[in-house]
Protein backbone atom coordinates (compact mmCIF):
# COMPACT_ATOMS: atom_id res chain seq x y z
CA UNK A 1 0.00 0.00 0.00
CA UNK A 2 2.79 2.39 1.20
CA UNK A 3 3.81 2.83 -2.46
CA UNK A 4 0.40 3.72 -3.35
CA UNK A 5 0.97 7.39 -1.56
CA UNK A 6 2.86 9.75 -3.57
CA UNK A 7 5.71 11.10 -0.82
CA UNK A 8 5.33 15.14 -0.16
CA UNK A 9 7.99 17.38 0.39
CA UNK A 10 6.55 20.33 2.06
CA UNK A 11 8.95 23.87 2.78
CA UNK A 12 7.62 25.49 5.47
CA UNK A 13 9.18 29.29 5.41
CA UNK A 14 7.75 30.68 8.52
CA UNK A 15 7.99 34.43 8.73
CA UNK A 16 10.60 34.36 6.03
CA UNK A 17 11.25 36.25 2.69
CA UNK A 18 9.78 39.68 1.46
CA UNK A 19 8.09 38.89 -2.32
CA UNK A 20 11.48 39.71 -3.82
CA UNK A 21 13.28 37.49 -2.15
CA UNK A 22 10.49 35.30 -3.01
CA UNK A 23 11.06 35.81 -6.56
CA UNK A 24 14.57 34.65 -6.50
CA UNK A 25 13.82 31.45 -4.51
CA UNK A 26 10.95 29.88 -7.00
CA UNK A 27 13.32 31.02 -9.66
CA UNK A 28 16.54 28.63 -8.22
CA UNK A 29 13.78 25.86 -6.98
CA UNK A 30 11.51 25.62 -10.68
CA UNK A 31 15.17 24.05 -12.72
CA UNK A 32 16.11 22.50 -9.59
CA UNK A 33 12.85 20.11 -9.22
CA UNK A 34 11.57 20.05 -12.97
CA UNK A 35 12.63 16.78 -13.49
CA UNK A 36 12.30 14.75 -10.55
CA UNK A 37 9.50 12.63 -10.44
CA UNK A 38 7.61 10.43 -8.08
CA UNK A 39 7.18 13.67 -5.38
CA UNK A 40 4.92 16.21 -4.63
CA UNK A 41 6.85 19.44 -3.80
CA UNK A 42 4.90 22.72 -1.99
CA UNK A 43 6.35 25.69 -0.62
CA UNK A 44 4.06 27.10 2.42
CA UNK A 45 4.72 30.64 2.22
CA UNK A 46 3.82 33.94 4.16
CA UNK A 47 0.50 35.37 3.14
CA UNK A 48 2.33 38.00 1.32
CA UNK A 49 4.13 36.17 -1.18
CA UNK A 50 1.26 34.10 -1.99
CA UNK A 51 0.43 35.82 -5.63
CA UNK A 52 3.06 35.75 -6.76
CA UNK A 53 4.40 32.28 -5.84
CA UNK A 54 1.09 31.22 -7.12
CA UNK A 55 2.15 33.14 -10.56
CA UNK A 56 5.51 31.71 -10.58
CA UNK A 57 5.15 28.23 -10.11
CA UNK A 58 2.28 27.60 -12.53
CA UNK A 59 2.57 25.28 -14.43
CA UNK A 60 5.44 23.63 -12.47
CA UNK A 61 5.31 21.06 -10.03
CA UNK A 62 5.61 22.91 -7.15
CA UNK A 63 2.29 23.82 -5.25
CA UNK A 64 1.66 26.89 -2.92
CA UNK A 65 0.32 26.89 0.34
CA UNK A 66 -0.73 29.37 3.49
CA UNK A 67 0.52 28.66 6.75
CA UNK A 68 -2.42 29.32 8.95
CA UNK A 69 -6.34 30.35 8.34
CA UNK A 70 -9.25 30.81 9.94
CA UNK A 71 -12.12 29.05 10.40
CA UNK A 72 -15.27 31.38 9.40
CA UNK A 73 -15.55 32.45 5.74
CA UNK A 74 -15.12 36.25 6.62
CA UNK A 75 -16.16 38.43 9.63
CA UNK A 76 -14.65 40.56 12.77
CA UNK A 77 -11.68 38.79 12.66
CA UNK A 78 -8.49 41.43 12.17
CA UNK A 79 -5.52 40.16 11.02
CA UNK A 80 -7.00 37.02 9.81
CA UNK A 81 -7.32 35.33 6.65
CA UNK A 82 -10.06 32.90 5.12
CA UNK A 83 -10.61 29.74 3.23
CA UNK A 84 -12.65 31.72 0.50
CA UNK A 85 -9.90 34.23 -0.30
CA UNK A 86 -6.94 31.78 -0.12
CA UNK A 87 -8.69 29.48 -2.65
CA UNK A 88 -9.77 32.52 -5.05
CA UNK A 89 -5.91 33.20 -5.28
CA UNK A 90 -5.54 29.56 -6.17
CA UNK A 91 -3.68 28.79 -3.42
CA UNK A 92 -3.39 24.63 -3.26
CA UNK A 93 -3.37 24.09 0.55
CA UNK A 94 -2.82 25.23 4.34
CA UNK A 95 -0.32 24.38 7.06
CA UNK A 96 -3.09 23.99 10.04
CA UNK A 97 -1.92 23.89 13.58
CA UNK A 98 1.53 24.67 13.07
CA UNK A 99 3.40 23.93 16.66
CA UNK A 100 4.44 27.68 16.57
CA UNK A 101 0.77 28.14 16.00
CA UNK A 102 -0.55 26.71 19.06
CA UNK A 103 2.12 27.81 21.08
CA UNK A 104 3.02 31.19 20.18
CA UNK A 105 -0.68 32.33 18.77
CA UNK A 106 -3.09 29.90 21.19
CA UNK A 107 -4.41 27.85 18.35
CA UNK A 108 -6.90 25.56 19.94
CA UNK A 109 -8.04 21.96 19.15
CA UNK A 110 -11.21 23.28 19.15
CA UNK A 111 -10.55 26.17 16.31
CA UNK A 112 -8.60 23.09 14.05
CA UNK A 113 -11.65 21.20 14.34
CA UNK A 114 -13.48 23.46 12.42
CA UNK A 115 -10.31 24.53 10.23
CA UNK A 116 -9.33 20.95 8.32
CA UNK A 117 -13.18 20.61 7.19
CA UNK A 118 -13.25 24.64 6.03
CA UNK A 119 -10.30 24.01 4.36
CA UNK A 120 -11.22 20.52 2.17
CA UNK A 121 -14.68 22.15 1.61
CA UNK A 122 -12.80 25.11 -0.14
CA UNK A 123 -10.83 22.78 -2.27
CA UNK A 124 -7.25 23.66 0.21
CA UNK A 125 -5.23 20.61 0.83
CA UNK A 126 -4.38 20.73 4.36
CA UNK A 127 -1.38 19.38 6.40
CA UNK A 128 -2.07 19.15 9.71
CA UNK A 129 0.91 19.41 12.18
CA UNK A 130 0.69 17.15 15.79
CA UNK A 131 3.69 16.51 18.10
CA UNK A 132 4.83 16.17 21.43
CA UNK A 133 6.65 18.28 23.89
CA UNK A 134 10.03 16.54 25.21
CA UNK A 135 8.44 16.78 28.94
CA UNK A 136 5.55 14.56 26.91
CA UNK A 137 7.78 12.13 25.59
CA UNK A 138 9.79 11.57 28.63
CA UNK A 139 6.68 11.41 30.36
CA UNK A 140 5.83 8.36 28.43
CA UNK A 141 2.80 10.87 26.92
CA UNK A 142 3.29 10.53 23.27
CA UNK A 143 0.99 8.75 22.40
CA UNK A 144 -1.85 10.29 24.52
CA UNK A 145 -1.21 13.43 23.39
CA UNK A 146 -1.26 12.05 19.32
CA UNK A 147 -4.21 10.19 20.31
CA UNK A 148 -5.87 13.49 21.35
CA UNK A 149 -4.85 15.96 18.57
CA UNK A 150 -5.92 13.27 15.62
CA UNK A 151 -9.15 12.41 17.56
CA UNK A 152 -10.18 16.45 18.25
CA UNK A 153 -8.42 17.82 15.09
CA UNK A 154 -10.03 15.11 12.57
CA UNK A 155 -13.30 14.71 14.71
CA UNK A 156 -15.64 16.57 12.02
CA UNK A 157 -13.98 15.76 8.76
CA UNK A 158 -15.87 12.38 7.35
CA UNK A 159 -14.12 9.37 7.16
CA UNK A 160 -14.31 9.51 3.10
CA UNK A 161 -12.55 12.10 3.32
CA UNK A 162 -9.93 11.74 6.07
CA UNK A 163 -7.65 10.17 3.16
CA UNK A 164 -7.30 13.68 1.49
CA UNK A 165 -5.82 15.17 4.80
CA UNK A 166 -2.04 15.66 5.07
CA UNK A 167 -0.75 14.75 8.68
CA UNK A 168 2.65 15.87 9.93
CA UNK A 169 4.30 14.32 13.03
CA UNK A 170 6.54 17.37 14.08
CA UNK A 171 8.23 16.64 17.58
CA UNK A 172 8.00 19.77 18.85
CA UNK A 173 11.49 19.07 20.55
CA UNK A 174 12.70 18.35 17.17
CA UNK A 175 11.51 21.93 15.40
CA UNK A 176 14.36 24.20 14.66
CA UNK A 177 16.53 22.91 17.33
CA UNK A 178 18.85 20.34 14.96
CA UNK A 179 17.42 17.65 17.15
CA UNK A 180 16.06 15.13 14.88
CA UNK A 181 13.75 11.87 15.96
CA UNK A 182 15.51 8.98 15.36
CA UNK A 183 14.36 6.66 12.51
CA UNK A 184 13.03 4.37 14.90
CA UNK A 185 11.26 7.01 17.22
CA UNK A 186 9.78 8.53 13.84
CA UNK A 187 8.38 5.47 12.14
CA UNK A 188 7.02 4.50 15.51
CA UNK A 189 4.76 7.58 16.30
CA UNK A 190 3.59 7.80 12.77
CA UNK A 191 2.96 4.02 12.50
CA UNK A 192 0.80 4.94 15.73
CA UNK A 193 -0.82 7.84 13.92
CA UNK A 194 -1.24 5.50 11.19
CA UNK A 195 -3.27 3.23 13.22
CA UNK A 196 -5.68 5.84 14.65
CA UNK A 197 -6.60 6.90 10.74
CA UNK A 198 -7.37 3.34 10.44
CA UNK A 199 -9.17 2.49 13.51
CA UNK A 200 -11.88 5.02 11.65
CA UNK A 201 -11.27 4.02 8.00
CA UNK A 202 -9.17 1.20 6.39
CA UNK A 203 -9.35 3.00 3.05
CA UNK A 204 -8.33 6.16 4.64
CA UNK A 205 -5.53 4.49 6.64
CA UNK A 206 -4.24 3.46 3.65
CA UNK A 207 -4.86 6.53 1.72
CA UNK A 208 -3.46 9.13 4.52
CA UNK A 209 0.10 10.77 3.84
CA UNK A 210 1.93 11.38 6.66
CA UNK A 211 5.01 13.34 6.73
CA UNK A 212 7.46 13.78 9.40
CA UNK A 213 9.04 17.07 10.30
CA UNK A 214 11.52 18.18 12.98
CA UNK A 215 15.46 19.42 11.45
CA UNK A 216 14.88 17.38 8.61
CA UNK A 217 18.45 17.80 6.13
CA UNK A 218 19.67 17.30 2.87
CA UNK A 219 22.06 14.65 5.35
CA UNK A 220 18.97 13.26 7.56
CA UNK A 221 16.53 12.85 4.67
CA UNK A 222 17.24 9.81 3.01
CA UNK A 223 17.48 7.85 5.96
CA UNK A 224 13.88 9.69 7.37
CA UNK A 225 11.99 9.02 3.87
CA UNK A 226 12.95 5.71 3.51
CA UNK A 227 10.51 4.63 6.56
CA UNK A 228 7.91 2.69 5.39
CA UNK A 229 5.25 4.71 7.03
CA UNK A 230 6.40 8.18 6.18
CA UNK A 231 5.25 9.78 3.32
CA UNK A 232 7.58 12.87 2.66
CA UNK A 233 8.62 15.40 5.02
CA UNK A 234 7.89 19.38 6.26
CA UNK A 235 10.79 20.97 6.23
CA UNK A 236 11.53 24.03 8.03
CA UNK A 237 14.99 25.90 8.24
CA UNK A 238 16.49 23.46 5.49
CA UNK A 239 13.76 24.82 2.63
CA UNK A 240 14.78 28.11 3.06
CA UNK A 241 17.62 27.80 0.84
CA UNK A 242 16.34 26.26 -3.11
CA UNK A 243 19.58 24.15 -3.29
CA UNK A 244 19.19 22.73 0.18
CA UNK A 245 15.28 22.17 -0.15
CA UNK A 246 15.94 20.94 -3.64
CA UNK A 247 18.08 17.97 -2.61
CA UNK A 248 15.51 17.33 0.01
CA UNK A 249 12.75 16.76 -2.71
CA UNK A 250 15.33 14.83 -4.47
CA UNK A 251 16.24 11.85 -1.42
CA UNK A 252 12.13 11.50 -1.69
CA UNK A 253 11.85 11.15 -5.40
CA UNK A 254 11.30 8.25 -7.23
C1 LIG B 1 8.77 23.21 10.80
O1 LIG B 1 8.79 24.41 10.86
O2 LIG B 1 7.69 22.62 10.58
C2 LIG B 1 10.02 22.47 10.98
C3 LIG B 1 9.98 21.17 10.99
O3 LIG B 1 11.17 23.22 11.15
P1 LIG B 1 12.70 22.69 11.10
O4 LIG B 1 12.81 21.83 9.86
O5 LIG B 1 13.52 23.93 11.01
O6 LIG B 1 12.94 21.89 12.33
Amino acid sequence: MASERVPLVAGNWKMHKTEEEAEQYIQALLPRVSSVSGVDVAICVPFTDLRAMVDSARGSRVEVYAQNMHQEAQGAFTGEISAPMLAELAVHGVVLGHSERRELFAETDRALAQKVPVALAAGLKPILCVGETEEERDAGDTERKLRHQVGEDLAAVADAELGAVVIAYEPIWAIGTGRVATPEQAQEAIAFIRALIEARSAEAGAQVRILYGGSVKPENAAELLALPDIDGALVGGASLDAESFARIVGAAAA
